[in-house]
This record gives C-alpha cells, sequence and structure tokens, in this order.
C-alpha cells in the first residue's frame, strides 16, 4: 500500500513518535512548538546545513537541502547533507549526514529519522543505502549508521503508527518519564500535573467503588 502527494506527512514526526507519541501528537496534530534555547540553536544549525547547494570535495559530492519524499511510507522532508561517494564511472553512491546540536540519545529516534531519510533517497533514485551518519554538534562527532533489517523495521512501523496517529487526531494523556526531563515540550505538556490529575481520577473511582 502507498500513499497519496496529498497524505504525505514530515519526515520529523518519526522521530518524535519514537521519542514520545504524545510528543508527536502535540507538535503534529495540534501544532504546538515550545521555542526554547535548545531548540533554537537546533533550528538556527538546522537552518545553516539545509541552505541548498551543491560542493565537492575530491570524490565526495555534497548536497545541501535535498528535497526527499517516499509515497511507500508517506514521507516528505528535505535532508540537511547528502553525501555521493563516488563508486566507479558515473556511479555515486548517496550518503545521508544528518546534523543534531546535542549528543549522541539513549533511544533510537535520530536514526529512525536518519533511516526514513535513506529509505525516500532509496525509492527516488532507485538505490540501495546501506549507512548513513549524524553529526552530534555537543560531542563534534560523527556516528556511523548502519541501515539494518531491524532499523529499517522499526522505522517501518514507526511511519505507519505516526500516520494513524495523526490521522486519528486523538492526542494521548501524559505519562511522566524520566525522558520527560529532556522534552522540549515539558512546559506545554506538564506531565506531573497530569499524571497527579490521573491519580486523583484514579482516586475518586476506587472510593466509589469501595463506597
Ligand atoms: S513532557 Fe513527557 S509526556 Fe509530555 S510530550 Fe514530552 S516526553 Fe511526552
Amino acid at each position: 500500500m502507498g500513499y497519496t502527494e496529498d497524505e504525505l506527512i514530515p519526515l520529523s514526526a518519526l522521530q518524535h513518535l519514537v521519542f514520545c507519541e504524545r510528543q508527536c501528537a502535540l507538535i503534529h496534530i495540534e501544532q504546538l512548538w515550545d521555542e526554547n534555547r535548545l531548540t533554537a540553536e537546533g533550528r538556527i544549525m538546522h537552518e545553516r546545513v539545509h541552505e541548498t547547494g551543491r560542493e565537492s570535495r575530491g570524490k565526495v559530492r555534497v548536497e545541501h537541502g535535498l528535497p526527499l519524499r517516499s509515497l511507500r511510507l508517506g514521507l516528505i522532508a528535505k535532508a540537511d547533507v547528502v553525501e555521493f561517494h563516488f563508486v566507479e564511472d558515473d556511479k555515486w553512491q548517496p550518503f545521508p549526514v544528518e546534523y543534531k546540536r546535542g549528543k549522541p540519545k539513549p533511544d533510537d529516534c535520530d536514526k529512525v529519522q536518519l533511516c526514513g531519510q535513506a529509505m525516500c533517497l532509496e525509492e527516488m533514485l532507485d538505490v540501495t543505502v546501506p549507512a548513513g551518519a549524524i553529526y552530534y554538534g555537543k560531542t563534534r562527532h560523527r556516528l556511523d549508521v548502519e541501515f539494518n533489517d531491524q532499523l529499517r523495521k522499526q522505522t517501518e512501523d514507526a511511519a505507519g503508527r505516526a500516520h494513524e496517529l495523526i490521522q486519528s487526531g486523538r492526542t494521548p494523556g501524559a505519562v511522566f518519564d524520566k525522558k520527560c526531563e529532556r522534552c522540549s515540550l515539558v512546559t506545554l505538556c506538564l506531565p506531573k500535573a497530569a499524571h497527579k490529575k490521573r491519580s486523583v481520577q484514579d482516586y475518586l473511582i476506587e472510593a466509589r467503588r469501595s463506597e
């Protein structure tokens, strides 16, 4: 099954979904975005690398801001950077590179986003993209990522689930978790307050049951 042009969703939704379904819904259904210092730095970094253009460094051609799309996964995006590594004759191997302000995260959200880019490139250019990299600004480290079967399945599942969630128009309730401390929407989501509210409701339900 594929998607039409009108059904495409931003590839960034996958990264948000893998991090937290509620965050994905707040951004992509409710259009909420809390710009703080960290997100502003990340946005400026992306704007810089997104500036469209092309450069050549020996056997590597570098494309900035390349538009990406997959009708199979229903995704649309702009790549930070796609390197094309010379193989032979007129053969060049695409290698997506994503720029992140922070450092490597304990979950796979950045890898899923990068793998989504690779799968868009594969569909658009009819090639196989076996690997890419994520550059982390805080650690100034480039992490190589192999697009293995497990990561590809995780990316496909995330794309399907993101479509389902956005289509439903329903935002899941907040569940406070350690990752909330790293969430750019914590001041809008108020997960601790929402959790307390739910606990009071649970308390009342239990109290009525025991009457
Ligand atoms: S604060 Fe926590 S529950 Fe709320 S959107 Fe962020 S990660 Fe999800």
